[in-house]
């Protein structure tokens, strides 16, 4: 199958690009083509779809480790069954520059989640589920809706729980000429072995990093293994893409780009989190330190998180990532002198 590539040839020239590469960085003057072309060539794909669609009858995808017979339509944590809940596609500026470029990153929200904070942004999506069922077919047409329209990437938000009908909507959207790469963004409560049906699926992983300290975890999100899961998942992702790759244009091409977002009174273990990630994955990590921590959600539920972050507060954090030695820093927020 020909792929025109045409979200790429449309980029302006010299354009810098928003997020920073320093010296020794990796950059990639050729436009790869994305890994799960060659894993479709093999047939390879067809058997992950198989094995991601047998982990259903008894679903242990994700940290949670349910059991559900979700073939069989039983829910477990994530409320979601054989297909997937998705709440909505489009091209989506609002992300890290290396995804936006100039045609944006094709965004698909999926509705419901495995990790369910109460402090959700997005919690019409996440807790009530506000979105469509959808077939295989349907996803794959989104995916290629998003590639005519020149987006730069297929962007699926909170991919975790849906991993099988995503392998499967994939797979469809490869016959259809789909050939950008695939984001995988995710709250990071992930399990390697779930990861491992996405190896060489998967060109750029976005997991998030939120808390260090099992308490916190357990408080906002009921889940006191996360640091340690999250940990796990991002030593997997790494090992299967390695750092971010940017291209000429300015385009993420390959690699793995965390997120963390600051919260209040440093619950977010901002500090531990960037030592962990500058000395046991990688100092070339890029890393997007967030600051639009707002209170939403459950809100009663939230205690010191009921307020904004302080500037003072985001200045110590992006200190913090630049103590630990981190030095790719997303720089659309970084305050003046970082
Ligand atoms: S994906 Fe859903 S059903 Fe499966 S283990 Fe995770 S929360 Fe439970």
């Amino acid at each position: 199958m020909e792929c025109a590539r045409l979200p790429r040839a449309r980029l302006p020239p010299a354009e810098p690009p928003g997020g920073e590469s320093l010296p020794g960085a990796p950059e990639d003057t050729a436009v790869p083509q994305p890994a799960y072309i060659a894993l479709a060539s093999s047939g390879e794909l067809e058997r992950r779809v198989s094995a991601a669609m047998a982990c259903l009858s008894s679903c242990r995808l994700c940290p949670r480790l349910c059991g559900a017979n979700r073939a069989a339509g039983e829910f477990g944590f994530c409320a979601t069954g054989r297909h997937a809940l998705l709440s909505s596609a489009g091209p989506h500026f609002g992300e890290e520059a290396p995804l936006v470029g100039s045609g944006g990153s094709g965004t698909i929200f999926v509705a419901a989640c495995n990790l369910g904070c109460s402090f959700c942004q997005n919690s019409e999506i996440s807790h009530e589920r506000l979105g469509r069922e959808v077939t295989a077919d349907e996803w794959a047409e989104l995916m290629l809706g998003l590639q005519r329209r020149g987006c730069h990437n297929i962007n699926v938000v909170t991919p975790s729980h849906v991993i099988p009908a995503m392998l499967e909507a994939l797979a469809i959207a490869i016959r259809g000429g789909l050939c950008l790469p695939l984001v995988y963004n995710s709250g990071g409560y992930d399990l390697p072995d779930a990861l491992r049906l996405l190896d060489g699926v998967i060109d750029i992983y976005m997991p998030d990093f939120k808390f260090w300290d099992p308490e916190v975890a357990a408080r906002y999100c009921d889940a006191r293994d996360y640091p340690e899961r999250a940990r796990a998942a991002l030593r997997e992702m790494h090992r299967q893409v390695g750092d971010l790759v940017i291209d000429a244009q300015g385009l993420a091409a390959r690699g793995l780009l965390v997120r963390h977002l600051v919260l209040p009174q440093g619950l977010a273990g901002t500090a531990e989190v960037c030592r962990f990630i500058a000395q046991e994955i990688s100092r070339d990590t890029y890393i997007n330190i967030m600051d639009q921590y707002r209170p939403e959600g459950r809100i009663g539920e939230l205690g010191p998180l009921d307020r904004r972050i302080l500037r003072d507060e985001y200045v110590e954090a992006v200190a913090q990532a630049r103590a630990a030695g981190l030095q790719r820093l997303d720089r659309r927020r970084l305050p003046m002198g970082f």
